[in-house]
């Protein structure tokens, strides 16, 4: 039974804030700043880890260049740029997110899910980026991916508007369902008893999977999108790159 988090993921409550106070627990060289609160997403599940700023008491900016687990799996390691201002353990920081990067990561990222929900095969690796993104697939029947209908079915439910949601099952109704896991390179985290999902639509009916990345409330939020390539991977495999527009 894995023990609490060290740091609390404001994150996964609501992914819209921007910054927070907290309390430095750590400064660990090398490795990163610990902290006893965060809104600083750790790099997971293809998306990058945030960056931004530590503001410290006396008006000094400590730089951090990402945001990674400690090889506890559970330790957030926030990196501060080499050669810059620290704080101590024990002082008050505002931890304040490069809001532009991370509102496009998140946009990307629930753009990725209706991706998933208009390719219907199995994930076999992704990335997320502010700019452009990427699914891997196994397609049997490739010829049916065609660029332009892909780029018109995302901007379709985009416009829609769909509602994103989280909520929340146990492991065992996981079990039941192994359907839900979509990516067969990323299992979802267990042994806390419960998997978050996300679900698009007002009953999941666009998307449904586990998932503990950030997402935007509403499909439009993600705003035009484009299928900029398919690339053959493999015989099967085929990589969906998706950009915003
Ligand atoms: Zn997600």
């Amino acid at each position: 039974m894995m023990g609490a988090m060290i740091t609390e993921q404001l994150y996964r409550n609501d992914a819209y804030l921007r910054d927070c106070s907290a309390q430095v627990l750590a400064v660990n060289e090398p490795g990163g700043i610990v902290l006893d609160r965060t809104v600083f997403y750790a790099a997971g599940g293809g998306q990058p880890g945030d960056t931004g700023v530590f503001e410290i008491a006396g008006g000094q900016a400590c730089r951090i260049t990402a945001t990674v687990y400690a090889a506890d799996r559970a330790t957030i390691l926030h990196v501060p740029e080499a050669g810059g201002p620290r704080p101590r353990p024990g002082q008050a920081v505002r931890a304040v997110l490069d809001w532009n990067t991370r509102n496009r990561l998140m946009r990307m990222h629930t753009c990725l899910h209706l991706l998933c929900a208009l390719v219907k095969y199995p994930v076999t690796g992704g990335q997320i980026g502010a700019t452009e993104s990427r699914l891997d697939f196994d397609i049997l029947d490739a010829a049916a991916v065609d660029r332009d209908a892909l780029t018109a079915g995302l901007n379709a439910l985009i416009a829609a508007n769909h509602r994103v949601a989280e909520r929340y099952i146990s492991d065992a109704e996981l079990d039941a369902n192994p359907g839900l896991v979509r990516t067969m390179s990323v299992q979802p985290p267990r042994g806390s008893g419960k998997v978050r999902l996300i679900a698009i639509g007002e009953a999941g009916e666009i998307d449904l999977q586990p998932c503990g990345g950030t997402h935007v409330k509403s499909t439009a939020e993600i705003g035009r999108v484009v299928v900029s390539k398919i690339e053959k991977k493999g015989r099967l495999n085929r990589r969906i790159r998706v950009a915003l527009g």
